[in-house]
């Protein structure tokens, strides 16, 4: 399939792997965040890991919407659903995502909410004129990629004069959590994370473009690379992070130029310029609090903002303290280092958000094997239940340095 198969061709990713195993310097370790979890998704389905020499370390980023979600945020979601006559439409992700007590969407769902997964803004305004008896809220999430088609519903609604539909915004935004990232002057020592560099989000950048990176490498003396979400896509990325870092270069590369430009989508910015604004502070799971991170409605279109519309009591809420997702989206651990992680957390009984997504890391390490030298490394620590069978999976190996 064109614009698929030439990007998972394997001669050429050995290829690849040859050439950054020639260009890393064998005296010096290099520590490169993926930010996307469609990137995690990616190196842990093609065994991207296994291809690169010891020297390099693939860190997993925040970069997957429902895992960075606090619970408090899907404690408020059901919360709403609960009012009357309320309506709550979402995506399958979060359905499952656990909140506060051992609740859930779906659990809200079978106790007699009315919540409704759809598969686009859209199908959620045709609900709200279909049902103009029912409140219809829509439970907004995402990065920069998925702000847009929520502009679009809002715009939409009020050009159809609905009245019964409204927004409940999470759109978060990816160069403020890079910052956070980089320059979080309070992390802790055992939370100190080394990162050299960053495989730039993809999705992400055909809407805001290359331009919104730059302070990564002006500020932070970072190099980022735009990569697309195939294998082949992620180890060109490698390579080029390798090169500027040998070279002294700190700057912002795109490697998916097949999508993404410099100025990015400016339509669909335009969309969202007009609907929406920062908020001054939004949390994050792992990250905490995070300013200028996250949008809500602007004044013009308040009649759509649910958390102005259907104001809720909210309280605060805790992750499960033995759930190492925090750390994850930090940077700071990897999955198979949670205790939980393939005993009581899989992906049919998941305790975090990590576990939930396709995107999450801990979904992504246990759908294709990627635990599996942790595992015989932590063998004295107890045995793990063996996983089932799934599509990649594979020993996992490293090519000699
Ligand atoms: S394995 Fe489960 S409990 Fe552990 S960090 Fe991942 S999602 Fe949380």
């Amino acid at each position: 399939m064109k614009h698929v198969d030439e990007y998972r061709d394997g001669k050429l990713a050995g290829a690849v792997a040859r050439r950054i195993a020639a260009e890393a310097l064998p005296g010096r370790d290099y520590y490169f965040m993926e930010f996307c979890g469609g990137h995690t998704h990616a190196i842990s389905r093609y065994g991207i890991e296994d291809l690169l020499p010891g020297n390099i370390h693939m860190i997993h980023g925040p970069g997957c919407p429902v895992c960075v979600l606090p619970i408090g945020r899907i404690d408020h979601a059901i919360r709403l659903a609960a009012l009357p006559k309320v309506t709550l439409c979402t995506y399958a992700d979060l359905m499952r995502v656990p909140a506060s007590r051992g609740a859930s969407l779906l659990k809200a769902k079978a106790a007699g909410a009315d919540i409704r997964m759809v598969y686009s803004t859209l199908d959620a305004v045709r609900i709200a004129e279909n049902e103009p008896g029912r409140e219809i809220v829509f439970f907004a999430i995402g990065f920069e990629t998925t702000t847009p088609p929520t502009a679009l519903a809002i715009r939409l609604a009020e050009k159809k004069s609905l009245q019964n539909f409204s927004v409940f915004c999470n759109h978060v935004l990816t160069p403020a959590a890079m910052a956070a990232i980089l320059g979080d002057p309070d992390a802790k020592a055992e939370d100190a994370i080394r990162v050299d560099g960053f495989v730039g989000p993809a999705h992400v950048s055909t809407v805001i473009g290359t331009a919104p990176y730059v302070f990564c490498a002006e500020q932070y003396g970072k190099p980022v690379v735009i990569a697309g979400f195939e294998p082949l896509d992620v180890m060109q990325a490698i390579l080029m992070l390798v090169r500027q870092i040998n070279e002294g270069r700190h700057e912002v590369e795109n490697q998916y130029i097949r999508a993404v430009t410099a100025a990015g989508n400016r339509k669909a910015q335009a969309e969202v310029e007009a609907v929406f604004e920062l908020r001054e502070a939004f949390e994050w799971r792992g990250l905490g609090e995070v300013p200028f991170s996250a949008l809500r409605l602007r004044e013009t279109f308040a009649q759509y903002d649910a958390e102005r519309r259907f104001p809720v009591a909210t309280e605060a809420a805790h992750d499960n303290p033995a759930c190492e997702c925090g750390a994850i989206l930090r940077g700071v651990k990897k999955p198979a280092e949670c205790r939980l992680f393939g005993n009581a957390c899989t992906p049919e009984t998941p305790v975090g958000s990590c576990m939930v997504s396709a995107e999450g890391a801990c979904a992504a390490h246990w759908t294709y094997g990627r635990f599996r030298e942790h595992i015989s490394a932590a063998s004295a620590a107890g045995p793990l239940p063996a996983p089932e069978a799934g599509e990649g999976i594979r020993t996992t190996r490293r090519a000699a340095s």
